[in-house]
């Protein structure tokens, strides 16, 4: 699949529409968020410390850089990099403490939204279209049941993998190993700050970033035909490692290096890069391992830019 320009071969249903559809407000994930929000205040006006300052940090580098970026998106979703499954599953597992959801809605999210902003039309709720405090309320409390979806073909060996359906159905369960240990180091104070702010601050980046980096024209490449194009982010390269280089992911989904050029910082890739040089990952897909892909144009301004070199 990694090697698929299109990289949206789950998805299926020849008669499926982006564009038709109502958002829903949906109550779990919505009170859920609404509860790590309370928790995250309580936490700032209760125990500010160093300690818990510190702890909410190195969770949400770990969640974010092992568990979004590398598991989810790279490996889970893309199939950008080889691994072990025991390596795959931890890091899987990782990517499930964002507070986004389990593996099969991590899945399902990311290639309807995929699938959806390559139609020449769709729904403003896939491009974030709207006004940010409307597509915050529909990204983060909200989903889209379109009126004709496509269909979902989850890969066998994913979809029957007796972990992934485990934390899939208990994605909010799954935090529990952390509120018990955080709480038996550090009481509440950790487990807020560990916990609840961990997962309001994911969540809500999240948004942010996706909001930010989405837009009808593209400033460096282009995917032709596609009514919504990615944007690169460059503030937040290092806090998204590496994600926010979404114009470069919209070009290039299967690579697992997704900031491309000069400056452009990818913890997540220099991670598998660590991880393949400790025998630990293989098969790493770059760009130019994609095939061609004719409706992909360089619309920078300036000379096109040098094929991004096979190693850095
Ligand atoms: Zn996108
Ligand atoms: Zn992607």
């Amino acid at each position: 699949m990694g090697k698929d320009f299109e990289n949206i071969a789950r998805i299926g249903g020849g008669d499926a529409d982006a564009v038709r559809g109502r958002v829903v407000w949906s109550p779990v994930r919505s009170l859920f968020l609404i509860a790590m929000y309370a928790g995250t205040v309580t936490g700032a006006v209760l125990y500010l410390r160093i300690d818990t300052v510190l702890l909410f940090v190195v969770k949400t580098v770990a969640v974010l850089l092992l568990g979004h970026s590398v598991g989810m998106h790279r490996r889970l979703i893309h199939k950008s990099f080889a691994c072990p499954l025991w390596l795959e599953r931890f890091l899987v597992y990782m990517g499930t403490l964002t507070g986004l959801g389990g593996p099969f809605a991590m899945i399902r999210t990311h290639d309807f939204r995929d699938w959806a902003q390559r139609q020449p039309l769709c729904h403003d709720y896939f491009a974030h279209r709207r006004p940010p405090l409307v597509d915050a309320a529909w990204q983060m409390h909200c989903e889209l049941r379109l009126a004709r979806p496509p269909r979902l073909d989850i890969e066998p060996e994913v979809a029957r993998d007796p972990f992934y359906r485990l934390i899939d159905r208990h994605w909010i369960a799954a935090h529990g190993p952390w509120v018990a240990v955080f709480f038996m180091i550090g009481g509440w104070a950790w487990v807020l700050w560990g916990v609840c702010a961990q997962i309001a601050v994911t969540v809500t980046g999240h948004w942010l970033i996706g909001h930010l980096a989405h837009s009808d024209r593209a400033r460096d490449w282009q995917v032709r035909g596609a009514g919504v194009q990615g944007r690169n982010v460059d503030f937040a390269g290092l806090i998204t490692m590496g994600e926010s280089w979404h114009n470069n992911h919209h070009a290039f989904p299967g690579s697992a290096r997704i900031g491309l050029y000069q400056g452009q910082s990818d913890p997540g890739y220099w991670f598998v890069r660590r991880l393949e040089a400790l025998g630990l990952a293989w098969d790493v897909c770059l760009p130019q391992d994609l095939p061609h892909r004719p409706n992909l144009y360089w619309v920078g301004g300036k000379a096109p830019p040098l094929r991004p070199a096979r190693r850095f």
